[in-house]
């Protein structure tokens, strides 16, 4: 059985269709990258997974359990955004730390469990700073720190190398490559970049205008589209 599923899921604001009869299946372990233009529903759809927007219609379910009967907070998934959204006055240690001290987890698992994720992203000698004094990269890097000490059993990514510049893209998709090898755990990845989602991907959904327009793996893709705007956005030869 997948892990989680997609079935059949729409959502609208007002009059405008974001997202058309969404469907996909995703296996536990499995790094899915949605990858589509800019305003192709990307965002909300990611949104609705994690709980910060209410589905439309149809249904979301982790483990086989419908996602919008458990709160937020407990659904087993971890968010990392392109803006970060680290606390500004707390440390790097503060912020991986606090959904623990919210969930109140003893001072010992916390530390733990933090420097295990230190560990992981190389972020030992950072733990006392302030986000003010860290370099986009390694902001990038507390925050998907303080998504994996919640242990979620799917990480939600939405493109989170998009502020930076294009040689530290290059080398964070290594590390994201390597975590996910390291962790095992459920990726569903977010971007716009095409090159980015071949890169990461093992099953690539490319959207475009709030619907699945094909999904597969990326070199299948690349091979075999099953249309133009497909063939254009990977780049396939014609
Ligand atoms: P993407 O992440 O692929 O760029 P989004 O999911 O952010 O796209 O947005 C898809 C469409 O939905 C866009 O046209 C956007 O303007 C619209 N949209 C997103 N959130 C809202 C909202 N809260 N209210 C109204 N329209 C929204
Ligand atoms: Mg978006």
């Amino acid at each position: 059985m997948a892990q989680l599923e997609i079935v059949n899921v729409s959502k609208s604001f007002g009059k405008t269709d974001v997202l058309r009869n969404v469907n996909l299946d995703i296996s536990s372990g499995e790094f899915v990258v949605f990858v589509g233009p800019s305003g192709c529903g990307k965002s909300t759809l990611l949104r609705m997974i994690s709980g910060l927007e209410e589905i439309g219609a149809g249904h979301i379910r982790l483990d086989g359990k419908a996602m919008n009967t458990v709160d937020p907070a407990h659904r087993g998934v971890a968010m990392v955004f392109q803006s970060y959204a680290l606390y500004p006055h707390m440390t790097a240690f503060e912020n991986m730390a606090f959904s623990l001290k919210i969930a109140k987890e003893n001072k010992g698992v916390i530390r733990e469990k933090v420097e295990k994720a230190a560990n992981i992203l190389r972020l030992e000698h950072l733990l006392e700073r302030r986000p003010g004094e860290l370099s986009g990269g390694q902001k990038q890097r507390v925050a998907i720190g303080r998504a994996i000490v919640r242990e979620p059993k799917v990480f939600l990514f939405d493109e989170p190398l998009s502020n930076l510049d294009t040689e530290l893209r290059v080398q964070m998709r290594a590390e994201l490559i390597q975590l996910h090898a390291k962790l095992k755990t459920t990726m569903i990845y977010v971007t716009h970049d095409q090159v980015e989602a071949m890169t990461l991907a093992d099953k690539m959904v490319v959207m475009n205008g709030g619907v699945i327009q094909q999904c597969g793996r990326p070199l299948d893709l690349y091979d075999d589209p099953d249309n133009e705007f497909v063939a254009g956005f990977v780049g396939s030869p014609r």
